[in-house]
Order: structure tokens, then sequence, then C-alpha cells
């Protein structure tokens, strides 16, 4: 981008700022123009947990999936309000910064193209693009859905196992080969979508993937 583009777009972007200033994701308090939080809320969020996938793995979040994160994700998720995403990013990135050394490229599980067209935005590639920027690592949507069933948080634990086998394919599997991936997710519930992708992309040559998502809604009781 030029410079006169880039001073143009951050003028564009400051002005909008005047009239709809920011406000935190969380308690909805203005906050300035660079913050993504109000420093409550981030010395109230800050953390992570993690969580065991079934067919080997792990997830890690900043965040269970829980009050003021959980109405945050829904507003990003559910109410084409993306304004949650930046700070959504930053703490996955807090979470995972440390493993970036040992990864190539950021993807994320995909909407399906249906799902796509009706939201008109897909939150996980939103969060994996803002995380992979912060990580300084290139985003490549590796992962296609091909096949989309019931939703996923309308059924069982069994029967979500059952519902995303097949859901899932590498359209060009030697963009992946021989890459650790970092796989992000918005929320980890039971884990199966997040496993059913891990293991798509192993079998599609991946070396490694490593997996993390926003929040994780069914965390094991300690
Ligand atoms: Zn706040």
């Amino acid at each position: 981008m030029s410079g006169l583009n880039k001073f143009l777009r951050e003028l564009a972007k400051r002005t909008i700022w005047l009239f709809c200033p920011n406000r935190c994701p969380y308690c909805n308090k203005l906050i300035g123009y660079h913050d993504t939080e109000c420093d409550a809320c981030a010395k109230k969020l800050a953390g992570s947990v993690i969580q065991k996938l079934p067919m080997g793995g792990s997830c890690i979040a900043p965040f269970e999936y829980s009050g003021a994160v959980r109405r945050a994700i829904l507003k990003f998720k559910f109410r084409e309000d993306i304004s949650p995403a930046d700070s959504l990013a930053k703490h996955i990135y807090g979470v995972t910064k440390d493993i970036a050394g040992n990864t190539d490229a950021v993807t994320n599980v995909p909407l399906s193209a249906l799902s796509l067209e009706k939201r008109g935005y897909d939150q996980t590639r939103i969060l994996a693009k803002k995380t992979a920027e912060l990580l300084g690592l290139p985003f490549y949507p590796a992962l296609k859905k091909i096949k989309q069933k019931k939703v996923q948080h309308t059924l069982d634990r069994e029967a979500r196992k059952e519902n995303v086998i097949g859901c899932y394919e590498v359209p060009d599997s030697e963009s992946i080969a021989g890459k650790r991936l970092l796989l992000i997710d918005d929320i980890c519930t039971s884990g199966y979508t997040m496993a059913e992708c891990r293991r798509v992309l192993l079998e599609a040559g991946a070396r490694d993937v490593q997996c993390a998502a926003a929040a994780i809604a069914e965390l094991e009781p300690h």
C-alpha cells in the first residue's frame, strides 16, 4: 500500500472513530482509538485454558466460553458485529505466541459456502487472519467445508462425533505438505470439529497441527 493510501485509510478510520468511538467488546465501556478492550476487562480476563481433543492433540484458548466473553463471541458470530475480533485475536495471539517459532502458517476451521452466504463473513477466517498478522505468520485457508450436516451445538456428544466426519477436505494438499500449521476456531465445544479438521490436515500431509480457539466451552472438571 502506498504511503498516501495508508494515510487516507488511517484518516478515514479516525474520522469514523470520532463519530462512532470504540467500545470494550466485553462491558461496552468507551475505549481509546488504539485499545481493543478496557483495562478492567483486560485484567479480569487474562489467562489461558486447555482442552484435550478426541483423537489426540489439544486446543488452547485465552477464555472459557461464559459471561462477557460468551456475549462478545455471540455478537461477533451472529450479529454482524465484527468489533470483538481485534480483542479476541489479540488474546489468541497471547496464548499462541510461544509456538509461533515452530509454525509455518495459520489456518482456520471454515464455514460451509452456504453458511458463508447467509452470514456474509467467516468469523473464524477473520480471527485466524488477524492472529496470523500478530504472530507474523502467513494465513492460508487450507480447509474447505464440503458438507453441511446438522448444526453441531444442537446435538449430544456422541452425535457430534458422527456429524463432523467427512465434512472437511483440503483442496490443494501440496500447499500444506510438510508444513506446521496453527488451526484456529472461534469456540471449541466437544472438540470433535477441531479434531476432525486436524485429522484431515495431517492426512493431507501437514507435518504438525496445533489448535487454538477464542474460547473453550466444555472444560473438563479439574
Ligand atoms: Zn471492558
